[in-house]
């Protein structure tokens, strides 16, 4: 996910070029997102793997 084209409620501004505190807060959360799923991709999918054999096995007991 990119936010260079996200547009900023506040300042109407894109989000990318800071303008205002919400802009900053907002490329600041935005980026930390792109850096856990930029650092931990192997992880990401582990956890994915993780919860569909927990729903299979919580499937699988209720029936
Ligand atoms: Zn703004």
């Amino acid at each position: 996910m990119t936010y260079d084209r996200l547009v900023c409620a506040n300042c109407a501004a894109p989000v990318s070029e800071g303008r205002c505190p919400v802009c900053r807060a907002n490329r600041e959360r935005l980026q930390q997102v792109n850096f856990f799923t930029g650092l931990n991709p192997t992880a990401l999918i582990a956890l994915l793997v993780v919860l569909v054999a927990a729903v299979v096995l919580l499937a699988h007991q209720t029936v």
